[in-house]
């Protein structure tokens, strides 16, 4: 009898991702991405059972030179030197706090021995557990919540692996991930897929028609959403737009902006999903990862503000890969579905698909 070998998945966390707070109250966006988040998705993961086929590892600090990788120096500069100050704004809705560079740092940290435990080959895939997130982080800009782009910074070092020549990152995030799409623009060796909420009336960045610059064209692929999109409007996202994205560019790493804010019952995002939608990313990219020959996939936190409902949503994620079937969890409650907002979104993706297909190679 074959017995196949299961998938090994790294549980990367650090206690000390909870130490950074927003000095804001309810209900300021800056008083959502705060420790309880960590907490209780972590508590959530050890009650369920999961977190004992996981090997867990403590997240290594980074050093102040591993976000230099993708950031200015004036950005690396700010963040230790308001850290040290204890407070203050860094950026749009971006504050510091006495803990930032330590959480920042070890946030960062761990992302990279997600990316250096896959290409060692002692594991499949990484779930990073830290905050604060990274995706609308630019070059020189911390924002959103964000101040050091951890999975650009992963991506990065992974590229610096001889043996990585592409890198794809798939971003689920309600919000579209600026930072991350700004520092890859131009490169033809990152592909960048985002999944996000859009608005159709005030056109802000996001749209399908930025595809790249330069070699980089192609390689830039948005999935601008309708807001309150349901599970199968992203069901459909993925059929039709992320594998055949994935299967023509061929990465050699995925990673994944994991953020859990599109869930019906978030606080900031305005989308109509459960973690079906996230076991299905989980199932669908543990395959493409065998399916594309790739060494594995890390997960870094983004988003996701609902404490009860981020728990179930990772759960749900690492069912997907460990290539288990869809778990019934208690947050999948039967809603109804706008039938106008599926038909405008299966549109779009449509259109996506048009914009993108001349960068496909089948
Ligand atoms: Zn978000």
């Amino acid at each position: 009898m074959i017995v196949l070998a299961k998938e090994k998945i790294a549980f990367i966390s650090h206690p000390k991702a909870s130490l950074h707070r927003m000095p804001f109250p309810k209900p300021h966006l800056e008083s959502f991405e705060n420790p309880l988040r960590y907490q209780m998705a972590e508590r959530y993961l050890e009650q369920s059972g999961i977190l004992s086929q996981l090997i867990r590892v403590k997240a290594p600090k980074a050093t102040l030179k591993e976000p230099l990788l993708v950031h200015s120096p004036y950005l690396v500069d700010t963040v230790e030197l308001m850290s040290e100050i204890g407070s203050g704004q860094l950026g749009e809705s971006a504050y510091a706090s006495p803990d930032l560079i330590r959480a920042a740092l070890l946030t960062v940290g761990g992302a990279m021995k997600g990316v250096d435990m896959v290409l060692t080959g002692d594991i499949n895939h990484a779930f990073v557990l830290m905050r604060p997130p990274g995706h609308h982080a630019s070059t020189s800009n911390p924002m959103g919540l964000c101040y050091f782009n951890n999975v650009a910074i992963a991506a990065k070092h992974a590229l610096h692996d001889e043996t990585i020549e592409r890198v794809s990152i798939i971003d689920f995030d309600d919000h579209h991930g600026n930072g991350t799409s700004e520092i890859f623009y131009t490169h033809p060796d990152v592909q960048y897929i985002s999944f996000h909420e859009y608005d159709y009336e005030n056109f802000g960045l996001g749209h399908y028609d930025e595809l790249g610059y330069g070699e980089g064209k192609g390689t830039n692929i948005n999935i601008p959403l309708l807001e309150t999109s349901p599970d199968i409007s992203y069901e459909s996202a993925i059929n039709r737009i992320m594998i055949p994205a994935l299967k023509s560019f061929k990465p050699d790493l995925i990673l994944v902006s994991a953020g859990y804010d599109a869930h019906y019952s978030d606080p900031v995002g305005n989308m109509d999903v459960d973690s079906r939608t996230y076991w299905r990313f989980g199932h669908e990219i543990g395959k493409l990862v065998k399916s594309v020959d790739a060494r594995g996939s890390v997960w870094v936190l983004e988003g996701g503000y609902n404490p009860f409902a981020i728990g179930p949503s990772i759960h749900a994620s690492l069912v997907g890969l460990l290539g288990n079937p869809q778990p019934v969890l208690e947050d999948q409650l039967e809603r109804e579905v706008n039938k106008l907002i599926v038909e405008s979104n299966n549109e779009i993706i449509g259109k996506v698909l048009e914009t993108i297909k001349p960068y496909l190679k089948s």
